[in-house]
C-alpha cells in the first residue's frame, strides 16, 4: 500500500480540536544562519540554542519515526540555515530510511547550494524552497545584511541541474526594499521554470525586526503583478506540482500578450490579511526538541525529554498534548501586537 493511501488507516493520526489533520512536519535543524536578513533578525541578534541541547541526527531521526506512525508523512528542513549544519546530508539519508516518509523538502537561503544541491538531491530531498529578496546584488546584500546573490543564483543553477521535483522561490515583499521587483522576480522564476512565492512580513521576535510601513499586502502583490502584465487579469490556480502548497495561495495570470507562454503562476503566503489557519497542516519541531502548533505563539511541548525518558509511547503522547493546544488561528493582523517573542530563525520559518 502505498503511504498516502495508508495515511486513512493509521487509527491514531494527528487530528486537531479544529479537525486539521496534520501530516507535514518542519523541522528546524539549527537556530544559526550565514545569513542576518533584516526582517528576520533584530539588531543585536537573537539567542541560540547551546551546542549541547541541539538535536543530534539520531535524535531528529527518532522522533521523526514517531511522527511517521503518527500518519506525517512530509518533513521540510528548515533553521536558521539548515544548510550550515555540518553533513546536512546524513540527516536526509537517515529520514529518507523511515517509513512512511514519502517526501522530503528543504527551505535555504541557497548560499551553499553551489555545492551541496546534487549530493542533497542524491541523497533524497524531493524538493526545495530558496529565498530570493531582490535580483539586484547590492539590494539583496543590504537586505540579507551579508548575502552574495551571485552564489544564490549559481545555486539554484546547480539545484535546477540536479533534478528536484519541485524549487520555489520565496521573497518577503518589502515597501521601499523589493516591491519594484516583483514583476522581474516572476519573469526570472518562470523562464527557468521555478515558482515564485511571495510572503507577507510577520511581526516576530516581539516585534523588534519589525519595520513598520514595509508591509504589502495579498492583494497589493496580485494588483503589481498583474499591473507588469497589461491586459492580463490574476485568476486563483490550483498549483499543480506545487506539492507541498501548505499555506500559499496561487494565482495566474490570464489574458494579454504572453499568453501562449508557460502558466504565469505565482504564489503568496498571507499571514496577516488573508489567514490561512483552517487549513494549517503543520508542527514544527525546534532544534532543541521543543514542538510548536504555531508560528505566531511560544508555546511548545518538549519531545526531547520524553524521547529519552519514555521512549516512543511518551513522544506520541507530549505531541497530542501539543496538538490539543493547537490554536485556531493567529493574531499576526494586529501590527506589533500579538507576535511571538520567539524570531523566526529560532523556528525555523
Ligand atoms: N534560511 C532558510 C531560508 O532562507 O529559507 C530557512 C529559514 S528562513 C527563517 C524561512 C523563510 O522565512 C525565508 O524565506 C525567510 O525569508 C522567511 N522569513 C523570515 N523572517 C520572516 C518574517 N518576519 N516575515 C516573513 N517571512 C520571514
Amino acid at each position: 500500500m502505498s503511504a498516502d493511501a495508508a495515511i486513512g488507516t493509521i487509527p491514531e493520526r494527528l487530528v486537531d480540536p479544529q479537525a486539521r489533520v496534520i501530516d507535514y512536519l518542519r523541522v528546524s535543524v539549527t537556530d544559526r544562519c550565514n545569513y542576518g536578513c533584516v526582517y528576520c533578525i533584530p539588531d543585536g541578534g537573537v539567542a541560540h540554542t547551546e551546542r549541547a541541547e541541539v538535536l543530534s541526527f539520531e535524535e531528529i531521526a527518532a522522533l521523526v519515526c514517531v511522527f511517521a506512525s503518527l500518519g506525517v508523512r512530509r518533513v521540510r528542513l528548515t533553521g536558521g540555515e539548515p544548510t550550515a549544519r555540518r553533513d546536512l546530508v546524513a540527516l536526509v539519508r537517515l529520514l529518507r530510511a523511515i517509513p512512511g516518509i514519502d517526501d522530503i523538502a528543504l527551505s535555504t537561503n541557497g548560499h551553499l547550494l553551489p555545492e551541496l544541491a546534487a549530493p542533497l538531491r542524491d541523497a533524497g530531498v524531493d524538493r526545495l524552497n530558496v529565498s530570493v529578496d531582490s535580483l539586484d546584488a547590492d539590494r539583496f546584500r543590504r537586505i540579507t545584511r551579508r548575502g552574495d546573490l551571485a552564489r544564490v543564483l549559481a545555486g539554484i543553477e546547480a539545484a535546477r541541474a540536479a533534478g528536484f521535483s519541485s524549487i520555489k522561490l520565496n521573497t518577503v515583499a518589502i515597501r521601499g526594499g523589493n516591491d519594484d521587483e516583483m514583476d522581474r522576480i516572476c519573469a526570472w522564476a518562470w523562464a527557468r521554470g521555478l515558482l515564485p512565492r511571495f510572503i507577507e512580513e510577520m511581526p516576530m521576535a516581539d516585534g523588534r525586526a519589525y519595520q513598520p510601513g514595509a508591509h504589502v499586502s495579498a492583494a497589493e502583490i496580485r494588483e503589481r503583478v498583474a499591473a507588469a502584465w497589461p491586459g492580463t487579469r490574476v485568476v486563483a490556480d490550483a498549483a499543480d506540482g506545487a506539492r507541498g502548497a501548505g499555506p500559499a495561495r496561487y494565482f495566474r495570470l490570464d489574458g494579454g500578450e504572453g499568453e501562449s507562454a508557460p502558466v504565469r503562476r505565482f504564489g503568496i503566503i498571507s499571514p496577516r490579511t488573508e489567514h490561512f489557519c483552517t487549513t494549517c497542516n503543520r508542527l514544527r519541531l525546534s532544534t532543541a526538541g521543543a514542538l510548536h502548533a504555531c508560528l505566531a505563539y511560544d508555546d511548545a511541548v518538549d519531545l526531547r525529554g520524553p524521547l529519552h525518558a519514555g521512549g516512543d509511547e511518551a513522544v506520541a503522547r507530549a505531541i497530542r498534548g501539543a496538538l490539543a493546544g493547537k490554536r485556531d488561528g493567529h493574531t499576526f493582523q494586529l501590527i506589533g501586537l500579538g507576535g511571538p517573542r520567539k524570531a523566526m530563525v529560532q523556528i525555523g520559518g
